[in-house]
């Protein structure tokens, strides 16, 4: 069966009855699945309210065929301006669209409204970014010997793979499509199975824009079965992974059977460095966002900071300050603090706090729930500190809002504490001091530095990307550009 729209159709008897369930884009066409839909769950009040097509090799199958037919046939053929022109039309129509997308970012994501809305300019940001720069991709001419002419040009890679976390939908839609696109790959996405509604939506929007057919595909499944058939599958190019270092790894293995490169991005535990001389209320105000936007289930959340002990105090008075003013609520309320994806990350954020108790951590502040939202998947926003360098809030990775603090003597000691982990995506610094602010740029591991400020979440222009157990490979930026491009030197002699 296939249609038009992303919504197959509403069933009209059983647990499906007038929810939407939405199918696989395939071709430019709608497809279902044999077996069972999958239940997308509202993650502010744990109540399912669509279905997903749960697809496998079968899907993946016709999707990477699809793909790589598209290179074959029209869109191999459409020229890069073209290619821009196509990306700033969709970008157009995102735009349009915005508080429609934004409802269904939210409400499957669980996010404030107003998150969804600035996740949502994020994806036709994205489209704008990597559209303008479709045609502005040249090549190189070198010097070589005499009657030789040789050139270096920039090719697409061909079917690109893209896996996409439940944490930011929209915007991993933007980031890691649409460089693929502006470089003329054709696309399979398989994003994640928590929380993906608004991929197919954006997909519906690629067709409206003009995108020809397999130039973009999506499935949708579990990740063991779509998304390991897509890594496995011999007719992709390039894998682009966000998520967990452990699936990070069978993706790259699975990749390599048929040595095809990957980028991954698979989280951190980023610090953010306050020192004696900083701007305490603005680096506190700082802290508090940076681990409470999106729950903090973002991979470049400032998940530890690091205090100089002569204000320890003085800053845990602050940062108390702006956690006990944090609202917690659904997203229609629009307040600060979201629930998390699912009941297994509200459990296993549960479960660092509860253990944080255990192992004796200061509590330095916490936000109690609303009983009103008991169904949800809230956790309350916590903080603890001083935290020990081995203890698990300081190593492992939470993805939900609680903040580990590490206090520190002097500047040798907090470069070591920020590179302390395995991770290395995200850093933040804090201090008046420019020598200061230079020697911890350069002195801290990780893939972007932040002096006085911290986020990368709206910087398309920024590369990012991680180190260590953060990943490799750059996505965001024009960098992005060449992971998902080759270069061929062809050599002509005329003599
Ligand atoms: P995950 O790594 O299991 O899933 C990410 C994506 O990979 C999803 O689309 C999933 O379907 C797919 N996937 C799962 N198994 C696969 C396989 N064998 N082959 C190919 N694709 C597969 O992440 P998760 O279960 O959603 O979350 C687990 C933890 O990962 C979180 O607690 C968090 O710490 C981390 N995480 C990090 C990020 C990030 O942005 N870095 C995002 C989400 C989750």
């Amino acid at each position: 069966m296939h249609c038009n729209n992303p919504k197959l159709y509403p069933s009209a008897t059983g647990q499906q009855a007038g929810q939407p369930r939405y199918g696989h884009l395939i071709g430019n066409r709608w497809v279902d699945s044999a077996g069972a839909p999958l239940p997308v769950l509202a993650p502010a009040t744990g109540e399912s309210f669509a279905w997903l097509a749960s697809g496998g090799s079968a899907e993946i199958d016709a999707a990477v065929g699809a793909a790589r037919a598209a290179l074959d046939g029209e869109w191999g053929l459409v020229t890069a301006t073209e290619r821009g022109r196509l990306m700033q039309k969709f970008a157009l129509l995102v735009l349009a669209s915005e508080e429609r997308l934004a409802w269904v970012e939210a409400h499957d994501t669980g996010k404030p409204i107003s998150q969804a809305r600035a996740d949502i300019r994020a994806v036709a940001r994205y489209f704008e970014f990597y559209g303008g720069a479709a045609d502005k991709i040249h090549g190189e001419v070198i010097p070589y010997l005499n009657g030789y002419n040789v050139s270096v040009v920039r090719e697409p890679l061909g079917v690109t793979a893209h896996i996409t976390p439940w944490n930011y939908p929209a915007q991993m839609f933007g980031r890691t499509v649409a460089p693929a696109l502006a470089m003329g790959n054709a696309a399979v996405l398989k994003p994640a199975e928590e929380a993906c509604l608004i991929c197919m939506e954006l997909g519906a929007l690629a067709v409206e824009a003009g995108f020809p057919a397999g130039a973009l595909n999506i499935v949708t499944g579990l990740g063991e079965q779509a998304g390991a058939a897509l890594t496995r599958h011999p007719g992709i190019n390039f894998v682009s992974f966000t998520g967990s270092p452990e699936v990070g790894r069978l993706v790259q293995e699975s990749a390599a059977i048929h040595h095809v490169p990957v980028v991954l991005e698979l989280g951190g535990k980023s610090p953010q460095v306050v020192f004696a001389d900083a701007d305490l209320e603005a680096a506190a105000s700082m802290v508090c966002k940076a681990i409470t936007q999106n729950a903090g289930q973002t991979c470049s959340a400032g998940s530890r900071v690091l205090v100089e002990r002569s204000v320890f105090d003085t800053f845990m008075t602050l940062l108390a300050a702006r956690f006990a003013a944090v609202r917690i609520g659904t997203p229609d309320e629009d307040v600060d603090l979201g629930p998390l994806i699912n009941r297994t990350q509200q459990e296993k954020v549960l479960t660092f706090i509860k253990n944080a108790g255990h192992d004796g951590l200061p509590l330095v502040a916490q936000s109690a729930v609303p009983a009103a939202l008991k169904n949800g998947f809230f956790v309350p926003p916590s903080v603890f500190g001083p935290v020990p360098a081995n203890n698990a809030l300081v190593c492992q990775e939470v993805f939900g809002p609680v903040l580990a603090v590490q206090v520190f003597d002097d500047e040798d000691e907090a470069v070591t504490l920020a590179n302390g982990t395995e991770f290395g995506l995200v850093a933040g610094v804090w201090t008046r001091d420019g020598a200061r602010q230079q020697r911890m740029a350069r002195r801290i591991v990780s893939g972007q530095v932040f002096i006085n400020c911290y986020g990368a979440g709206g910087g398309v222009e920024l590369p990012f990307g991680g180190t260590k157990r953060s990943g490799h490979g750059r996505e965001k930026g024009l960098m992005a550009l060449d992971e998902v491009s080759t270069t061929k030197t062809v050599v002509n002699c005329y003599l």
